[in-house]
């Protein structure tokens, strides 16, 4: 659910967006950290209405939205896509503002490891991709 402040709270220690998860408003360092922070990206899947999800171990699933736009990340090759993601750790995020007409928006880029220069392992997303992370409950 999107919190009234969503676009408005930032983290005084890392300056990333805050978010509300449940009841709480939270970091969204903190909060990517605990729950993908050094995990291994073993799957992507990809629903009915083109969404791609990237899956951490058995039980964690992030969505791609387009960061400016929400709309759902769309790859043309969903095997070439598996095959450059799929394998790599989550290393770290970084975040930043863009801005086009008028509008503003949170970019969070997460880190993957690899060998290649870092801008070439780097997915970005968006507030959204955070809020409907889904962990699997046991
Ligand atoms: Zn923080
Ligand atoms: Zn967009």
């Amino acid at each position: 659910m999107m919190g009234l402040l969503d676009r408005l709270l930032r983290c005084g220690e890392h300056q990333f967006p805050m978010v509300r998860i449940g009841l709480n408003y939270v970091c969204t360092a903190e909060y990517l950290d605990e729950v993908i922070g050094h995990r291994r990206l073993t799957e992507v899947s990809q629903d009915t209405d083109g969404v791609l999800y990237l899956q951490f171990g058995p039980e964690r699933w992030l969505p791609l939205f387009c960061p400016c736009c929400g709309e759902a990340s769309v790859t043309g090759d969903l095997d070439a896509f598996k095959q450059r993601w799929c394998g790599r750790r989550v290393e770290g995020f970084t975040t930043y503002q863009e801005r086009a007409e008028g509008d503003t928006w949170d970019v969070i880029e997460i880190f993957f490891s690899g060998r290649e220069p870092e801008e070439d392992r780097t997915l970005p997303i968006g507030i959204k991709s955070v809020q409907q992370l889904e962990i699997a409950e046991d």
